[in-house]
């Protein structure tokens, strides 16, 4: 068939149901509808469209295609249930807080989760101005337990402002989406980050045939630097869906580097005699914490 000279590209911004937001790359935000059946479509999509009848206000169109994704971001839905949340994923935020304080298991299975997208990692750890001398363990334990196997950690306060110019640079160019326990302050950081999100929010419902937009379905943000941010409750709180056991490997960085190298192809890197890990560990090679959250995710994945 010949191309359509009318076709445009576009992200797919959010969605009510069966019809989408689309914003185009020439800026417009327009309500699409999808005809044929292209399989699931999820915010940060990348697809082309046409108009249906380019003079009536609000537009409309016609999703036509499809583009490859990079990848997509999945949540474990209804009984565990893996359930697509946002696809074209550069950066997974795990943000967590000097109070309530980190569950450092939970940081380790988005790690995992996010290099096995895949996506770059940040830590972010959020709610600084409250650091004590009490506290301020906390913060050197994440430093040395992550920084020394190549992550960046930021240190942020969402009220006071701090490390937020950092914060909003790391992401520039690139989409990101932030993920943490409820309650370390990913909704402060998403208004600092998007400062005029009413205003955004009002534009898509402006465009859409509904007329509203709610905040809970994933909707994806540009940020005032360039770049996207990816933003829904029900995404920042996910529970990272399990994974099989070579998967939970790739995404410890640390103990990739002993894939193979046990006495036994089969080893469960628990207590088989020659395992590489293990021995890593008593060599103090690699963190035991990060060992254990290993040990645990495998145990976990066979439930
Ligand atoms: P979310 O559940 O992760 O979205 O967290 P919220 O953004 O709703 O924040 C939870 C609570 O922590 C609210 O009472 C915020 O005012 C507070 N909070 C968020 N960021 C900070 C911070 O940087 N410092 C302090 N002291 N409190 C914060
Ligand atoms: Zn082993």
């Amino acid at each position: 068939s010949e191309a359509n000279a009318d076709a445009c590209n576009g992200t797919v911004i959010t969605h009510h149901g069966k019809e989408l937001i689309v914003r185009g790359d020439n800026d417009e935000t327009i309500s699409c509808q999808l005809r044929q059946n292209l399989g699931t479509i999820v915010c940060g999509d990348h697809i082309v469209y046409e108009y249906i009848d380019p003079d009536s206000e609000p537009k409309s169109a016609v999703v036509v295609a499809l583009n490859e994704r990079n990848n997509i971001l999945q949540k474990s839905g209804f009984g565990g249930k893996a359930k697509a949340v946002a696809a074209n994923i550069d950066h997974v935020i795990v943000v967590c807080s000097l109070v309530p304080k980190p569950n450092s298991y939970l940081i380790d299975r988005y790690l995992v989760a996010t290099e096995n997208l895949p996506a770059r990692p940040l830590i972010v750890i959020n709610k600084i101005d409250l650091l004590d001398e009490e506290n301020e363990h906390v913060v050197n334990d994440i430093n040395a337990i992550y920084e020394t196997i190549g992550y960046r950690v930021l240190e942020t306060s969402a009220t006071q402002n701090t490390g937020i110019d950092e914060l909003q640079s790391m992401l520039a160019g690139s989409t990101s989406i932030l993920v943490g326990l409820s309650g370390v302050g990913k909704s402060s950081l998403v208004k600092d980050l998007l400062p005029d999100i009413d205003i955004r929010i009002g534009e898509i419902s402006a465009a859409s045939k509904e007329g509203k937009h709610t905040t809970t379905v994933s909707t994806l943000y540009s940020l005032p630097t360039g770049g996207n941010l990816i933003d829904s409750p029900g995404v920042r709180d996910f529970s990272p869906v399990n994974l099989d056991k070579e998967q939970i490997l790739n995404g410890f960085v640390e103990l990739k580097p002993y894939r193979g190298k046990c006495k036994f192809a089969n080893c469960s890197h628990t207590n088989e005699p020659g395992c590489a890990i293990t021995e890593a560990l008593e060599e103090g090679e690699v963190n035991p914490q990060r060992v254990n959250s290993f040990r645990k995710m495998l145990e976990d994945s066979e439930q």
